[in-house]
């Protein structure tokens, strides 16, 4: 099912693999730090023709930069913001012609952008644009920095920067485990983007050994889990990945999170009308949350073309919201953000290329 990644960028490697390499070839430490800097720092579109590097650095990018490493893995081919510029969206072509969105929404004094980390995702949840389309391929490492890289560029030409990130575009990030982390140590690595770890937030929709594995490894980041329903019935029926880790194993290994990390777990819930949105929905969330740490986020749907449920109205999310607070767990509504750029999971892409078949690339 998945096809070959294009060829590997710079982007692609880590500090210390950046390191070995410059070293391979006779460079110092200190270069790697330089091109480091260069890249994530500086955010220089063009590395190789920067003047002021050192003569060694400067001559291995020359020869490098775009031979051995395919140059920029991403380009930015559109960008829309929603009438009141607090969301932006960019949809970003990659090297092999798949389509990613990337977006910005800015907050009072803070900017967070939501990253994709697969393009498509496997995981056929009903509601989702980007289930909807189907799996294509997981991203690399560097496609993963390069939406940062975006962001960030994005936010400087205004004078800002980007403070959070949060793994919640396309993809399943416990699909693609490696790349996720490796982008998100480059991300917090300093000098570069130098992203506080409490900052950044990785959502699954609950592939239970990911988070066995994001909990053995004592990852830094903040745990989301896309839980939207209470009872396996409801909750297979919007995400196939039920049927795999039913709710028993999924609060499990969330309780082993807790335990382990000292941290709480943020639950999101996705309101849809008759489906998971009855005062009995809520209470069985309240019981089956009962001795976690638990915060939940309530965002109502947003509709897709490919489903035919609607949102539950808001008089009824605020009563699902006050019968889970009345049973002790702290709960929120959130906005969707920039429903006026598709700012759902996949929405733009959907939008821009309906017909676009799952499993073939775009033409360059
Ligand atoms: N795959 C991960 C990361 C993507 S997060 C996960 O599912 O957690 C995207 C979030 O937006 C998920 O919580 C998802 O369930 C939610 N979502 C997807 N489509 C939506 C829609 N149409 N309306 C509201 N929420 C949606
Ligand atoms: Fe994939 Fe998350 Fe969308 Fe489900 S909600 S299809 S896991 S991106």
């Amino acid at each position: 099912m998945d096809t070959p990644c294009p060829p590997a960028s710079l982007y692609d490697l880590s500090f210390a693999q950046m390191q070995a390499r410059l070293a391979a070839d006779g460079l110092k430490p200190v270069h790697a730090t330089s091109l480091w800097k260069l890249l994530y720092a500086r955010l220089e579109p063009r590395p190789e023709a920067v003047e002021e590097l050192a003569p060694p650095l400067k001559r291995w990018l020359a020869k490098h930069w775009g031979a051995t490493y395919g140059g920029h893995n991403a380009e930015v081919c559109e960008r829309i913001e929603s009438s009141d510029r607090q969301t932006r969206k960019m949809l970003l072509r990659l090297s092999d012609g798949q389509i990613i969105e990337t977006v910005v929404m800015g907050y009072p004094g803070r900017f967070t952008a939501c990253l994709s980390t697969q393009a498509g995702c496997a995981m056929g949840c009903v509601f989702c644009a980007t289930g909807q389309m189907g799996f294509v391929r997981n991203l690399r490492a560097g496609e993963i920095l390069a939406q940062i890289l975006e962001a960030q560029r994005l936010l400087r030409a205004d004078g800002n920067f980007l403070r959070n990130l949060v793994l919640m575009g396309m993809g399943e990030p416990f699909q693609n485990y490696d790349a996720v982390m490796q982008a998100l140590s480059a991300a917090t690595h300093s000098p570069g983007f130098c992203l506080g770890p409490a900052h950044i937030s990785v959502s699954t929709v609950g592939v239970v050994p990911g988070i066995v594995r994001f909990t053995e490894e004592r990852q830094p980041y903040s745990l989301g889990i896309s839980l939207h329903a209470s009872s396996d019935q409801e909750r297979s029926a919007l995400l196939p990945v039920n049927q795999r880790w039913p709710l028993s194993e999924l609060i499990k290994a969330c309780k082993y999170y807790a335990a382990r990390s000292g941290r709480r777990v943020f639950f999101g819930w996705t309101l849809i009308h008759g489906r998971n949105d009855s005062l009995e929905s809520a209470a069985r969330l309240v019981e089956l949350l009962k001795g976690l740490d638990a915060h939940v986020n309530l965002i109502r749907l947003n509709a897709t073309a490919g489903f035919e449920g609607v949102s539950t109205a808001a008089a009824a999310a605020d009563a699902f919201r006050a019968a889970v607070q009345a049973g002790g767990l702290p709960c929120t509504i959130r906005q969707y953000r920039g429903i006026d750029v598709a700012a759902g999971c996949g929405q733009l892409r959907a939008e821009r290329l309906p017909r676009q078949s799952p499993a073939k690339a775009l033409p360059a």
